[in-house]
């Protein structure tokens, strides 16, 4: 039993397989088993919203089996987690030829004090110059503060 789970969700109608991926990327993870038995060339969309850690061992095994996943197809990434990024962030070619469409930003709701993880389309983090683009709480309308460094969006910078 590793410590990675995955979900294979097939796509309905030219929509891409959908996986989900979940736990944590390390030295347990058999990312091999999670990615393997996907057809040849089919596209994938990766969901990595339930990636929770990710340690040195775990990027080393990640980096060749994303890799080995884009050959021969389109890959894109989805709701990357807090920890992706931070991942992404400080490891050139975390990615690989994956195409991130959207992550996960924290952001904070001064009205009613809540923490909130918000998905992004990477694609309104670079039209907001590679920063947090505006918010508002879904329970008050607060305008919500970005809970990071703008450096939280190095990845998105082409
Ligand atoms: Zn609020």
């Amino acid at each position: 039993m590793g410590s990675l789970q995955a979900q294979v969700q097939p796509g309905a109608q030219s929509q891409p397989t959908r996986v989900i991926l979940s736990g944590a990327i390390d030295e347990r993870c058999e990312l091999d088993e999670a990615l393997g038995g996907l057809a040849e060339s089919e596209p994938i969309e990766l969901d990595l919203a339930g990636i929770s850690r990710i340690n040195s061992i775990g990027v080393m095994r990640w980096i060749p089996a994303l890799e080995a996943l884009c050959k021969g197809r389109d890959v894109r990434v989805v709701r990357a987690s807090y920890v992706v990024i931070n991942q992404a962030n400080s490891v050139a070619n975390f990615f690989a030829d994956a195409q991130v469409r959207s992550c996960l930003v924290p952001y904070f709701c001064p009205a009613c004090g809540d923490n909130k993880m918000l998905e992004i389309e990477v694609d309104e983090v670079r039209a907001a110059g590679c920063s947090a683009p505006a918010r508002r709480c879904d329970s008050d309308d607060a305008q919500l503060e970005f809970d990071e460094l703008d450096s939280y969006f190095t990845f998105a910078r082409e």
